[in-house]
Formats: C-alpha cells, structure tokens, sequence
C-alpha cells in the first residue's frame, strides 16, 4: 500500500477576487470614451499617413539638408551628415534622436502636437472631427456601453457557475477515492468489498487530479482570453 492520503480540504478557486478589475480594464478599454469610440483617428491616421509620404518634404522645407541618401541632421550640430528617414522616422545616428513624423513637426515648428496636427492637416486638406458627439452617437454609445455591461456581468456568472461546477465534480471524485481509501486501510484489501475499493481509487484519482488541473486553468484564465470562447458558447 504505498499510496498517500490526501488531507487536504478540497480545492476551491481562490483567485477571483481579481476578476472586476480585469473585467473592468478589458470593457473601459472598449468603451471607455465616447470619443474614442466614434473617432477613431481616421483623420489623424489620414494625416500621418501623407506626412510620412512628404517626411523628406517636410524636412527639407524645415532647413534640412540632403547629401546623396544622408540628411543633415537638425538637433545637433552635425558635420557629417548622419541622419536618415525610414520607415516614417528621422533618426539621426549622431545624437540618438529618433522621431516620428509629429514629433519632428512638433520640434522643427515649436508646436505643441494640436499645433503639429493642425498644420499637417491644412497641408494636406484632411478635415478634422474634433467636434462634439451628435445625439445619435450619443444615444449609439449608450446603447453600446450598456450591452457591454451586461456582457460584463454575464461572463462574469459564467465563469463563475464553470468554476463552481468544475469545483462539485472535483469534490464528488475526491470524497469518492477517499472514502474508497479509507476503506481498504481499515478493513484490508481482503475485505468484501476491497476489490471493488481499489478499482473505485484507481478510477477516481487521476479524475479529481484532472478537475483541480481545470479548475485551476479556468480560475488563472484572462477575460479577454475567454471572451471569444464566452461569445460563441452564448451563440450557439
Ligand atoms: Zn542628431
């Protein structure tokens, strides 16, 4: 008989308490602003977009230099020309500066970045929706945000009734194999019933081990890992 007895209490998911505020992060992100959610910076994208095209434009209307592919760079004084534009950015190699199209607008014309956007959309005719949200938008994210909440709060139950059960299944198996167990140290595996307790443990154990190997799973799972999974078990 070289089997352990396990003492103790059977596993419940234990980490839930940081459940509202993951499930917080994951929905304010989604809905957070109304602002965000309508304007989603296609105007802004817009602009960087041909700003990146017109970078070499830009900085050499900005008093920047151009030898063969290398540019003169503007933010130290740069004897050898040591600095270069790719993929959208002005990097320079002498002094380390590295940056992305509004910020080279922000620092070539003293601009804060409003000032930086203002001007490259004027350049490039791009109208900007900075404006206040219609009604409809208004009442859209309402709409919106309250099913979002509920979704919350949903996943949240079902994670919670999946735990739970995960947890009875566990339990029902572990008090099973114990009792089994029990048994045979008490009466013997010569006792009446010995055979059929040790075939009861032997059946049971690797089944309790495989709950506590879900349960734990599902408790550490993230609720933007399980939202899909959420969404098409509600689906079908
Ligand atoms: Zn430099």
């Amino acid at each position: 008989m070289a089997r352990q007895i396990v003492t103790g209490a059977p596993s419940k998911g234990n980490e839930q308490c940081s459940h509202n505020r993951a499930l917080h992060k994951l929905y304010t992100r989604q809905v957070a602003s109304p602002k965000r959610y309508f304007r989603d910076h296609e105007d802004r994208d817009e602009v960087k977009r041909r700003a990146e095209e017109d970078f070499l434009n830009l900085y050499l209307e900005h008093g920047g230099t151009q030898r063969f592919k290398t540019l003169k760079c503007l933010f130290h004084d740069d004897g050898s020309p040591s600095a270069s534009i790719y993929r959208g950015r002005f990097h320079c190699f002498g002094c380390g500066i590295s940056l992305d199209v509004f910020e080279f607008i922000q620092r070539v014309r003293g601009e804060d970045f409003k000032g930086a956007l203002a001007f490259l959309a004027a350049r490039y005719g791009v109208q900007l929706t900075s404006g206040s949200l219609t009604d409809a938008e208004r009442r859209d994210y309402a709409r919106r945000r309250a099913v979002a909440e509920q979704e919350a709060r949903e996943i949240v139950a079902w994670k919670e009734s999946m735990l739970a059960a995960l947890c009875d299944a566990r339990d029902a198996y572990f008090h099973a194999y114990h009792r089994a167990l029990r048994y045979i140290l008490r009466h013997g595996l010569d006792a009446p019933m010995g055979n059929l307790a040790a075939e009861v443990v032997d059946l049971y154990e690797p089944h309790y081990q495989d709950m506590d190997g879900r349960i734990k799973v599902v408790s550490r799972a993230k609720f933007n890992e399980m939202l899909p999974f959420f969404r098409s078990q509600r689906a079908a």
